[in-house]
């Protein structure tokens, strides 16, 4: 038997896992900053959630892992966030607390896809849905915090993409016009696409099969298929990011993979190397009818999720500096038993006003200790010998400045204050 983690998964190992927190800190205070609060669901909703008539993606379709529990219930690990979201916004009545809900989240999700560099069974995503109103201010506001998040981070060679698809009317208008245009073409197609031609047409302009590619060339696309109210909604949400300088692009061909979506969707792509084909950092748009699907009124909303290990791929590459371990503010350094003893107490002294402090454990040598700090980036050493012990003092360190000073041991703590201010 071999004890090895799910195909799929991966571990967040402790020198990666600072470089996690410090996005996560990062975004969180980003979407506070823009009105957002967090909201957490549970990772497994029943089946039902997801499995709705309407929807036709792969995703839910064949990914999705479902599950019996013991009192036969059939549950499924979530996909995505927004359906969950939705499940507990409908049966909070949040849309009874206040007009617009904004909420962000960040958690794990489960698609049973090929396993592949920068595609996982298991993967984090972070998101956000605004809910409870179909203005195009709305829809600007949260293009823009996609635009935020990776400006924000200062993420290189990365772009927001965004194209409309209308309302329902424009849809109907159009899927008519794109199989029209692709019916003599139909056995050309991928095998992938001739499937999608009767359950989800609007996918195929999402393929990059080679041969579907030189197809779509000419293909009709979704923004000369806008009924005038759609388009005049278009033109606002671009208005108002066009005044928030906002930078993105046009893409007329940008579908998304859920069936639900309406006007205005958005994927933010980057060209990093190592992404291969997986070149989404994440992508978005407006549902309009989702909240009524899953119980609740007819309220419209829009979100996006990022994928977080490629933002934080993303920014390993552009902007590593980000990503720098925060030095610790003081390694012990002591000698032998009686002079470790005194080093452990003044450290949880030290500890317990706030300092970050660590020894060694068991008591090494001089040397291995000062190895050990030097992996911490110890901004100080203090170190206790035999004769500061006697004395009832300690020698403080600097290490940048390889200054020393020796305080009694009363001192410690406000003259560490002191050296750590000033460097
Ligand atoms: P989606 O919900 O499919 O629109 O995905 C939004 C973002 O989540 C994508 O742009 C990716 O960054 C990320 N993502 C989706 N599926 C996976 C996966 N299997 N592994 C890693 N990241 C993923």
């Amino acid at each position: 038997m071999s004890f090895v983690k799910v195909k799929g998964t991966y571990d967040v190992l402790p020198e990666e896992s600072f470089k996690w927190q410090a996005l996560e800190a990062h975004v969180k205070a980003l979407y506070q900053r823009f009105g957002y609060q967090e909201i957490r669901t549970p990772i497994m909703e029943y089946a039902s959630v997801f499995h709705r008539d309407s929807e036709q993606s792969d995703m839910v379709t064949k990914e999705t892992y479902n599950f019996k529990d013991k009192s036969n219930r059939l549950l499924t690990l979530r996909p995505e966030g927004t359906a969950g979201i939705i499940r507990s916004y409908v049966e909070n009545k949040l849309y009874t607390k206040q007009e617009v809900t904004k909420l962000y989240y960040l958690g794990p999700n489960f698609r049973y896809e090929r396993p592949q560099k920068m595609r996982y069974r298991q993967f984090m995503q972070l998101g956000v849905e605004a809910i409870g109103d179909s203005s195009p201010t709305l829809d600007a506001e949260v293009v823009t915090l996609a635009y935020e998040t990776i400006r924000s981070l200062d993420l290189k060679n990365v772009k927001v993409c965004i194209n409309s698809l209308g309302d329902e009317q424009s849809r109907t208008q159009y899927l008519s016009a794109l199989k029209n245009y692709l019916t003599p073409f139909k056995e050309h197609l991928s095998i992938d696409s001739q499937h999608r031609f009767d359950k989800n047409p609007l996918r195929i302009l999402d393929s990059k099969a080679p041969e579907d590619q030189v197809l779509l060339k000419n293909a009709p696309i979704p923004l000369d298929y806008l009924t005038p109210d759609a388009q005049a909604h278009f033109q606002a949400v671009l208005s108002l990011l066009d005044a928030s300088d906002v930078i993105y692009e046009l893409s007329p061909r940008l579908v998304r993979g859920l069936d639900y979506y309406a006007h205005t969707v958005f994927e933010i792509q980057a060209d990093v190397e190592g992404f291969g084909s997986h070149n989404a950092l994440g992508g978005g748009g407006r549902y309009q009818h989702l909240v009524h699907e899953l119980g609740g009124p007819q309220l419209g909303g829009i979100g996006f999720a990022f994928g977080m290990e490629r933002l934080l791929h993303a920014l390993v590459v552009s902007n590593p500096d980000f990503l720098t371990p925060k030095a610790m503010d003081a390694f012990m350094i002591s000698f032998d038993d009686m002079t470790q003893e005194k080093a452990f107490s003044l450290m949880q002294n030290l500890r317990r006003q706030g300092f970050s402090v660590d020894m060694t454990f068991p008591l090494k040598s001089f040397k291995a200790q000062l190895k050990q700090a030097l992996k911490h980036a110890a901004r100080a050493l203090i170190i206790l010998g035999e004769e500061e012990l006697s004395q009832g003092q300690v020698t403080i360190k600097n290490t940048q400045t390889e200054k020393q000073v020796k305080v009694p041991f009363e001192k410690l703590s406000s003259t560490l204050k002191e050296i750590l201010n000033h460097v």
